[in-house]
């Protein structure tokens, strides 16, 4: 079923939800500490204004993005004109995660309705304070056959995948991305997964270090190295390693003060679950700085440490919390035997001054997106895809991709009948030569 096309009945849903959005944007923000201490300046440059951005910016730009596109006519059905119309698949679900449980369940949400459909969204049941207050926002915003919220859990979210949809939008793990693709294959449903990996950071003896550990604690602490694009561990020259080491320290207490539990600035890992096994990961290993955990509230200080062996648990799954190992490389070789060892991640950072090394490693690597000097910071750019690769996921999303992504392309040759070149027509006998010339004039 193709829900509302109409452009005005979209732009007025968009128009009401940004209304709603940001009445209840301290709401939104006082749920996030509650469920897990997210500072609020991280949830409004993460979250809230994220989202308020994205919803003005589909509005600014929907009459053109859902506009029939022309596209040059192939000379070979001269005489014609050609389009694309973007047509809404119909029945979409998304299925967010609890990391950005308000940004990663809305984003998709706007271009999903923007480009025309209906949609179901299914928080996650982890951050239970943010997902009521998200289907608050909805229920309050649209009509139940245009957009509805589930809140739930695995079983919930079987229930969902069970039914029929047109899309399926998933942002989590690799594990249930799998469950995901196998439930939308029943169907062939065509699905996005937005997943995880094991992001490498490197940094080499040209690059700029207080600058680099700097952008480094950033893009790893914030939300408590809870982010799918954080780096999961350094790969450092062997000649700068100390070095860096000392600034990383300096940057962590720069940011976050001698005692991160009292930081205002500082999140708690999600559950108790994802507590322990990040106590797990620092089992036997050698910690440069933190390690300090409290049961209470699923504290975990920023944590560094030195050189896990590439068999222990911290160098075999994905992190997704704040620890940061740090392993030291020789020569350039010494990398690949590293990195490749993992599937395809999510990100990749370099820091260096070596633009020749810089180059050779985004050609040689397979990752969803990154930074040369910086982390984090190619999320922001709409007009840069945003997904991964491989096991990091499938198709990508942000600005005017999360539209296209959202609608099928509907491929429409208008052709003009004033003129009709007889040569494709049976019979073919003498027309060889003729097609094999056209062909080669014109495709
Ligand atoms: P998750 O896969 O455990 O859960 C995600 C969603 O799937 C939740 O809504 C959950 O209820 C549902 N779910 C859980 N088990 C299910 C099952 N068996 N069947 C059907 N649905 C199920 O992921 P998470 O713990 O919420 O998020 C962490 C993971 O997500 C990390 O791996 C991280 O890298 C990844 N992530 C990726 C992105 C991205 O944009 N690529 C963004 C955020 C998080």
């Amino acid at each position: 079923m193709i829900f509302k096309t109409d452009i005005n009945y979209r732009k007025q849903s968009l128009l009401k939800l940004l209304v709603t959005v940001q009445e209840h944007e301290a709401e939104i923000i006082k749920a996030l500490y509650d469920d897990f201490k997210k500072p609020a300046f991280e949830a409004v440059f993460t979250e809230t204004e994220y989202i308020i951005t994205e919803l003005k910016q589909t509005l600014k730009n929907i009459n053109k993005w859902a506009k029939p596109e022309w596209v040059l006519p192939s000379l070979l059905n001269f005489p014609s004109t050609d389009y694309l119309y973007k047509e809404p698949f119909g029945k979409v679900l998304i299925i967010a995660p609890w990391n950005y449980p308000y940004q990663l369940a809305f984003s998709p949400l706007i271009a999903a309705i923007a480009a025309g459909n209906q949609v179901v969204v299914k928080p996650s049941e982890l951050t239970p304070n943010t997902s009521k207050i998200i289907a608050k926002i909805i229920g309050k915003t649209f009509d139940k056959n245009h957009v509805e919220c589930v809140e739930g859990g695995t079983e919930v979210a079987q229930t969902l995948l069970a039914q029929r949809w047109d899309y399926i939008f998933f942002t989590g793990s690799v594990a249930v991305g799998k469950i995901v693709a196998r439930a939308a294959a029943e169907n062939l449903t065509p699905v996005t997964l937005e997943l995880g990996g094991k992001n490498p950071c490197i940094v080499d003896e040209t690059a700029n270090l207080k600058l680099a550990a700097k952008r480094i604690i950033w893009g790893k602490f914030l939300n408590a190295g809870q982010t799918c694009i954080a780096p999961d561990y350094l790969l450092v020259h062997q000649n700068i390693k100390t070095k860096l080491v000392g600034f990383l320290k300096e940057e962590i207490i720069l940011a976050y003060g001698e005692n991160p539990e009292i930081s205002p600035d500082y999140p708690r890992i999600i559950n108790e679950k994802n507590w322990s096994r990040q106590l797990a990961l620092l089992e036997n290993e050698t910690i440069l700085l933190g390690g300090q955990s409290n049961a209470e509230d699923f504290y975990l200080s920023p944590t560094l440490l030195d050189e896990p062996s590439l068999d222990r648990l911290v160098m075999q799954e994905e992190i997704f919390g704040p620890i940061l190992p740090v392993l030291s490389y020789e020569r350039e070789a010494d990398l690949e035997p590293i990195i490749s060892r993992y599937e395809k991640p999510l990100s990749l950072y370099i820091f260096t001054e070596n633009k020749t090394f810089a180059q050779k490693v985004i050609a040689k690597y397979a990752f969803g997106g990154g930074c040369i000097n910086d982390t984090l910071i190619h999320f922001a750019n709409k007009r840069l895809p945003f997904g991964g690769v491989g096991h990091s996921g499938i198709g990508a999303y942000h600005g005017k991709r999360s539209f296209d992504l959202f609608s099928h392309h509907k491929a429409v040759v208008k052709k003009a009948n004033w003129l009709d070149i007889p040569t494709r027509y049976a019979p073919y006998q003498g027309k060889l030569n003729s097609i094999k010339k056209l062909l080669k004039w014109f495709s």
